[in-house]
């Protein structure tokens, strides 16, 4: 320790993040130009890895049994608490990366390398966990239940947003997603169509059972879904199809329980009809309990990442109820206090997974602005947290009693 004050350790760090952005925005646009699906972001993870080796930093890579999750730490000054940044770094299908998880990505690096200038002066450790698979395969759930987590005292990751300004609030509805198998059997569909029994019919009565069935569900839960088999010809009859049903809610619990309603429609559907089923989640082949969990609010944390927004003059956005996503950093959230702000990409009009929003995360002037501010605002937050006396206690207080 050489005893500088939290001011002079921000201004190092905030200068520092100057040193290294035009790095930090070639990494983030690098990411744009690969983009990969959930659990197959080997280009992102090895590109991480270059950029943190040629610091000097050895890299964990393959942990929790997941190959593209990766763990790096610089330790303080002194066996204090460890701070986690997380870095996700998948696109979705289709679009790129309409998401910006390249800038989450680029921006945890960020984080960790400028606070690795300040190291000797830091009462903890900072950690930085490469969470792969956000968009809907769950790797920071899998990342939990092999206790890739375990001891770490508080969790700091952002998320891009449009121009609208910064929040953090987040309120992430809890989410799940299971997928329903229906068995019949096949024939022909005019030459002996009484042989066969119809999956297809199971699966439409189990489609319009669950619409039925909003009508006594509490307000907050969301059922969405798809038909991802509908049956192979019209002159056969069906012997195989398959639909999968989406749940969000306020609780994970509530969840939980309106996916059991939904599959006994779907027993109910195939046993009028003579098919059997067969279920499976679609996040549940890797977990125990294969929920997006929501999160635990911190005003505490909060607060304090909103005084440090103030400082470094990031305007923040108005409040909106009811707009709301999923995300397994809500489980984070359950095991740790935990904050994800939004963040606005300059020139962003829409917002995650359109179009638009893919082109503002590949934008280079609008990354750098992006990546200027998120990493100072986590930087100074884990400064924060680490070394002004109380503070981590505090949080950690307010996380044990927020529901
Ligand atoms: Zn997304
Ligand atoms: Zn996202």
């Amino acid at each position: 320790m050489t005893g500088k004050s939290i001011e002079e350790l921000k201004a190092q760090v905030s200068a520092r993040v100057d040193e290294l952005l035009p790095e930090l925005t070639a990494l983030a646009k690098d990411i744009w130009d690969h983009p990969e699906l959930g659990y197959e972001e080997r280009y992102a993870t090895e590109r991480i890895m270059t950029a943190l080796e040629g610091h000097n930093v050895p890299v964990e890579h393959g942990i929790a049994g997941l190959e593209t999750a990766l763990h790096a730490t610089v330790p303080g000054s002194n066996d204090g608490p460890r701070i986690a940044v997380l870095a996700e770094y998948d696109a979705l299908a289709g679009m790129g990366h309409a998401c910006g998880h390249n800038l989450i990505a680029s921006s945890a690096v960020g984080t960790f390398l400028a606070l690795k200038a300040i190291k000797d002066d830091l009462n903890g450790a900072v950690e930085l966990f490469g969470t792969p698979a956000e968009e809907g395969g769950g790797g920071k759930i899998v990342m939990i239940e092999k206790g890739a987590f375990d001891g770490v005292a508080a969790a700091i990751m952002t998320h891009p947003m449009p121009d609208i300004g910064a929040g953090v609030t987040g309120g992430y509805l809890a989410s799940s997603k299971v997928t329903i198998e229906f068995h019949g059997r096949e024939a022909h569909s005019a030459a002996n169509p009484t042989y066969g029994i119809n999956a297809l019919d199971a699966l439409v009565m189990a489609y319009v059972g669950v619409n039925g069935l909003r009508q006594r569900l509490p307000k907050d839960v969301n059922i969405s879904n798809r038909i991802s088999h509908g049956g192979a010809a019209t002159n056969i009859i069906h012997g195989f199809a398959e639909i999968e049903f989406q749940v969000r809610a306020d609780k994970w619990t509530t969840v939980e329980e309106t996916l059991q309603k939904v599959i006994q429609v779907a027993e109910g559907s195939a046993a009028a009809i003579g098919c059997t089923i067969e279920t499976r989640f679609t996040i549940g082949e890797r977990v125990e309990k294969p929920y997006y969990m929501e999160d635990k609010q911190v005003p505490a944390l909060q607060e304090l990442v909103k005084v440090n927004m103030q400082e470094l003059g990031i305007k923040l956005a108005p409040p909106m109820p009811g707009v709301s996503a999923s995300s397994d950093f809500g489980n984070i959230t359950q095991i740790m206090p935990g904050i994800q702000p939004g963040m606005p990409i300059p020139g962003a009009v829409t917002g995650p997974h359109t179009p638009g929003f893919a082109v503002a995360a590949g934008e280079q002037a609008a990354a750098e602005s992006y990546l200027r501010d998120t990493i100072r605002m986590m930087a100074w937050s884990v400064i924060d947290l680490l070394n002004e006396p109380g503070v981590l206690g505090r949080v950690q207080e307010d996380w044990a009693t927020a529901t």
